[in-house]
């Protein structure tokens, strides 16, 4: 029996698994992509995903990372990767030494600081890429991107072996591509996302969204988290095929989130829409 009961999404053949309450816990797992994006209590799933990407220190976010380091090791798997904004290096290891001393075992681990700007490496093909957020010091996102490379249009009409030869000369016949898959925001209040194409062209964004009624937009403001308002707008000047809204307060209930998303976004954009701990149907 695993240690939570998380929601599952299935988007084409990519599953995101999860749990996401504002103030409680959240951890968003892509585990075909081999990366889960905050890492909560450590639920069981998420411990032999290799890559865990930390946006910022929020315990809610974080709690898990040395329980997690510390199973895949008493499970016989390699040691887990945590990347993390460069400012949160010290305290994990020192986090992690002082749990090394605690359990008197040693939790091997590989910890990879980051700022904006950084590519960290997933896969072969697969990248981390770090953008800045505004919710806590050092605050960051990542984006999922696959590198590709495609033939130049001059090209396309060679047959096989025309590009054999080609390739043989030293000529340069395709061209480097980004395909960003997955963009994940963890908590953040509202920035103008749009300047980053990445983001905007994302097929799938992850986005938090934790406020919804009126009276609430204080405590986004305080919180430095999205209120409805702030993400409907930001949505407007984004293109992604797939929304995912994370981290919902438990002051609104789900139905009330329902409507107000309904009555707020455009139809097209609503329809794009799933709320990671959604256990009722909105279709
Ligand atoms: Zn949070
Ligand atoms: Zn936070």
């Amino acid at each position: 029996m695993p240690s939570h009961n998380l929601a599952h999404i299935k988007i084409d053949d990519l599953e995101i698994i999860g749990y996401s309450v504002a103030g409680e816990e959240t951890v968003v797992a892509l585990p075909q992509l081999d990366v889960c994006f905050d890492i909560g209590k450590a639920p069981d799933q998420v411990i032999p995903i290799n890559h865990v990407l930390l946006t910022h220190g929020h315990m809610d976010h974080t709690a898990g990372f040395a329980y997690y380091l510390s199973q895949r090791n008493f499970c016989g798997i390699s040691a887990g990767t945590i990347v993390a904004p460069k400012n949160l290096l010290k305290p994990i290891r020192e986090i992690i030494n002082s749990f090394s001393r605690l359990d008197g075992n040693e939790i091997p681990a590989n910890i990879v600081g980051v700022k904006p700007g950084n590519e960290h490496q997933i896969k072969p093909n697969l990248f981390a890429r770090v953008f800045p957020t505004k919710h806590s010091s050092g605050s960051v996102g990542y984006s999922i991107i696959e590198k590709r490379k495609k033939l130049k249009p001059e090209y396309s009409s060679l047959t096989g072996p025309q590009i054999v030869e080609l390739k043989k000369q030293g000529i340069e016949i395709d061209y480097p591509i980004d395909i960003p898959i997955a963009t994940y925001l963890g908590d953040t209040q509202y920035v103008d996302f749009s300047q980053l194409k990445y983001i905007v062209e994302s097929k799938i964004l992850i986005a938090e969204c934790t406020f919804y009624e009126d009276e609430h937009t204080d405590r986004a403001e305080a919180g430095k988290h999205m209120h409805i308002n702030e993400f409907a707008q930001l949505l407007e000047s984004l293109q992604n095929e797939h929304i995912i809204i994370t981290h919902t307060t438990q002051r609104t209930p789900m139905s009330e989130i329902h409507r107000i998303l309904r009555q707020t976004l455009s139809p097209e954009t609503f329809n794009k829409i799933r709320i990671l701990m959604d256990r009722t149907s909105k279709r």
